[in-house]
């Protein structure tokens, strides 16, 4: 296939650092990368009170994310300007621009004009859960899976543009016993743990759901660059900031993915081969 592309699906800047490895290296092999931002995370915290108010986050945040696509050689950018709903149980839920109220008609439209207009081979969101549950993190999921069906097929928003199907879905997580043994070797090294209290058997995918794992030690210290462009995220109790230099390298060397939908990967294809076959 000549004209490979992918479309990284996520709901605020800084979510696609989960993959960032990866949609590098597809740059460098010659495809076209985009990433979808349902919002702006007008919500996040500031870490630094010079860098933004509450009333400019959004704006703010919109630039950290195109500057840190750019460290990563991405430029297409796409916003869909729901706002970020906040963490579940905060009052921002009920703010009737957050992404989580959005007409589901609506929002999976959004995406499949960008789908149409973009072509990518491949469209990569978050697992159903969104890693760890945040409610635009579980509905950027749930409307890009709708979103990949629905833009290939004629008969859904026909005004949105040509019909294109991407060839595959992908999920991309976190592996639950990788996590789990980071989690145990922190704790026996006296390192807090950056995940907090969060329940790890809530967390990414169970390793038999993982189809694809692709190693990017080569690009741990542009990965690292490109999350410090976040930055009015980059917080004292950051994950960043509390692991030390080695522990972040290791856990960022290592993207994972689940194929969920699209066609079927060639038996025998290399496990980091995410376009194999097509
Ligand atoms: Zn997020």
């Amino acid at each position: 296939m000549l004209d490979r592309a992918v479309l990284a699906c996520y709901a605020h800047p800084d979510d696609e650092q989960g993959v960032s490895g990866f949609l590098h290296r597809c740059v460098q092999q010659g495809a076209r990368v985009g990433i979808l931002c349902a919002t702006r995370g007008e919500v996040g915290e500031i870490a630094d009170p010079s860098l933004a108010t509450p009333e400019t986050l959004g704006a703010v945040r919109e630039q950290e994310l195109r500057r840190a696509a750019a460290v990563i050689g991405v430029q297409d950018v796409f916003f869909l300007d729901y706002r970020d709903s906040g963490m579940a149980g905060s009052p921002e839920n009920a703010d009737p621009r957050a992404f989580i109220n959005a007409d589901p008609h609506e929002a999976v439209g959004r995406i499949v004009k960008v789908i149409r207009a973009f072509k990518p081979t491949l469209l990569i969101t978050f697992d159903e859960s969104g890693i760890y549950g945040h409610p635009d993190h579980v509905a950027i999921s749930r409307w890009t899976t709708r979103a990949f069906y629905a833009a290939g097929d004629p008969s859904c928003y026909p005004e949105l543009g040509e019909p294109f199907a991407p060839a595959r879905l992908y999920y991309a997580s976190l592996r639950r016993d990788r996590l789990k043994q980071f989690a145990a070797f922190l704790a026996q090294n006296g390192i807090a743990s950056p995940l907090g209290e969060i329940d790890l058997d809530q967390m990414g995918l169970a390793a038999d759901q993982i189809t694809h794992t692709v190693y990017v030690p080569e690009y741990a210290d542009l990965k690292r660059r490109s999350v410090e462009e976040h930055r009015t995220q980059l917080l004292p109790n950051s994950p960043l900031s509390v692991l030390g230099d080695e522990m972040w390298r290791i856990f960022r060397s290592v993207e994972y993915f689940a194929l969920v939908a699209g066609t079927p990967v060639p038996e025998g294809a290399p496990e980091d081969d995410l376009f194999a076959g097509l």
